[in-house]
């Protein structure tokens, strides 16, 4: 079987993504995490560029990594230096590592108007770089930055970069196409142009400008490319990197191509949502392969199909990547779902038994309420357990109280206090909050963590509020729906009620409930 190597730059490419900050603790955590799933090289960072860099690899020695090989990154020597005397490449060296990445430019516009360097010193700067690098006895990727533009714009001098890294002894050689801008064909046109030139090991790097890094990626592999670099969620600067967990599942799934482990394979979901959880960014729903709603149905057509046969909406079999089936409950599907829902939870329902009927009844009764599970599955699936007696309290609140101040200045505050018994053991707090809701959240958690430790890994990641029944004269009602995430999972949650702070009370409680109960299996 063909095999490509795996490259992560996550904490390299991927840390600079808006909305991005990696401690040097989060970025051991991923480390650890992406040699777990068998991942071939981590970039770690640019030991040059930051003391925070410089820790991770003093660090990350300790880690004791199994599989994966640390790579140091930066660029290559300055114009009119000998790699000896250039501080980024002694930084390169400090940091330690057996693999080291050095990027150099590829487009000649970049060497003369960004480095103002003569095309020859620039081959120098590449080949004195990597030869020097070599001698220290370290293995050398080079990444050729702006190799498309710079092959359509000069494409004798962009090979010539190539070359020259071949020349002084790179071990991988790869293709960067920086900008995002390149559409498949033409990348592909480029590459078969490449690839009889040289000898060296081809690699590929590409961005999403355009919304192709992954079709680019697979496709260079198609035409042999033999290492891949990407990051896990395709986070990265503007639109991101390519996606390495989708990367991954095409290359093992589709293309039959060696990669991670088999048994690795079904871990892609669990990773991308960790990483996500580190990163601080929501899990996006509809991210391929491993996404909440990768393999979710509603329509009524689609589910009846899919219980006759799993493969007429789905392009495989959710498990191979660790995700799962979900039929999304509403009350338009009925008993089908509920059924289907209840044996993806395995709660052993049959199709005419009493209970089927009291919890489709339940439900209706809810959603006319105003209640709407689609999104809130926790929710749903706690409702099932309690109709089917197959629950047990976490805790009894007895009571809350939520306090918001502003003053003269414009100064507002929010307070909340709750008294809840766990076991007959009363818990009395309170806390503040950015607002009321998250007053509440933080007082609620306060209180149960001593009893479920656990809760520290969950938070909040969205919430939404939806004003219900706007014509009727009364209060209006108002929906709340929650998402909240630890490190496997995400969940909804909902709460409906004419107090927003009661409705968020439910969904709230919802929400720990349902994390608890999912621990407890
Ligand atoms: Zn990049």
């Amino acid at each position: 079987m063909r095999k490509v190597e795996l490259y992560d730059t996550t904490l390299r490419d991927g840390a600079q993504s808006e909305g991005i900050s990696y401690s040097v603790q989060d970025k051991l955590k991923i480390a650890q995490k992406l040699d777990f799933l068998g991942l071939d090289y981590i970039e770690g960072g640019w030991p040059g560029s930051n003391p925070k860099d410089m820790q991770f690899f003093k660090q990350v020695k300790k880690c004791r990594l199994k599989h994966a090989k640390v790579c140091a990154f930066g660029a290559t020597t300055r114009p009119h230096l000998t790699p000896q005397k250039d501080a980024n490449i002694k930084g390169l060296l400090k940091a330690e590592t057996e693999v080291v990445t050095i990027f150099g430019k590829a487009w000649d516009l970049h060497v003369k108007e960004v480095l103002k360097a003569s095309l020859d010193e620039n081959l120098r700067m590449i080949s004195s770089s990597i030869k020097y690098l070599k001698t220290k006895g370290r293995k050398v990727i080079f990444d050729a930055e702006h190799f498309f533009d710079g092959a359509k714009h000069n494409f004798d001098y962009a090979l010539k970069t190539l070359a020259t890294a071949e020349e002084a002894g790179a071990d991988t050689v790869v293709l960067c196409e920086t900008n995002g801008g390149m559409i498949t064909s033409s990348l592909v046109r480029i590459i078969r142009e490449v690839l009889p030139r040289l000898n060296v090991p081809l690699g590929i790097h590409t961005h999403n400008d355009c919304g192709m890094a992954l079709a680019n990626t697979i496709a260079a592999v198609e035409e042999g490319c033999q290492h891949i670099q990407g990051t896990i969620n395709g986070y990265g600067e503007r639109c991101g990197n390519a996606d390495l967990i989708a990367s991954i599942a095409n290359l093992r799934l589709k293309l039959g191509i060696a990669c991670i482990a088999d048994s690795k394979l079904k871990k892609l979901t669990e990773v991308s949502h960790y990483v996500s959880e580190i990163s601080n960014i929501r899990h996006k729903n509809n991210q391929p392969f491993v996404g909440e709603s990768a393999f979710a149905h509603k329509g009524g057509v689609h589910i009846n199909a899919m219980v006759k046969h799993p493969g007429t909406y789905e392009h495989i079999r959710p498990g191979l990547v660790g995700n799962r089936t979900r039929y999304l409950v509403s009350e338009l599907s009925g008993r089908t779902s509920i059924l289907l829902k209840a044996k993806e939870l395995d709660l052993g329902l049959q199709k005419d038994a009493l209970h089927t009927k009291k919890i489709l009844k339940l439900l209706q009764g809810l959603e006319h309420q105003g209640y709407q599970f689609e999104a809130a599955e926790g929710s749903f699936e706690l409702l099932m357990k309690k109709a089917l007696k197959k629950y047990k309290k976490f805790f009894d609140l007895e009571g809350f109280r939520v306090i918001i101040e502003k003053t003269k200045n414009g100064k507002v505050t929010s307070e909340a206090a709750i008294k809840l018994r766990v076991n007959k053991i009363e818990e009395h707090t309170a806390a503040e909050g950015d607002g009321p809701v998250n007053a509440l959240d933080t007082a609620l958690r306060k209180a149960l963590l001593e009893f479920y430790p656990a809760l520290a890994k969950m938070r909040l990641t969205d919430f939404k509020v939806r004003v219900l029944d706007e014509r009727a004269g009364t209060a209006a009602k108002v929906r709340v729906l929650i998402q909240s995430q630890d490190e496997q999972d995400s969940w909804g949650t909902v709460g409906v009620h004419e107090n927003i702070i009661e409705a968020s009370w439910q969904a709230l409680v919802d929400s720990v409930e349902y994390k608890l109960l999912k621990d407890r299996k």
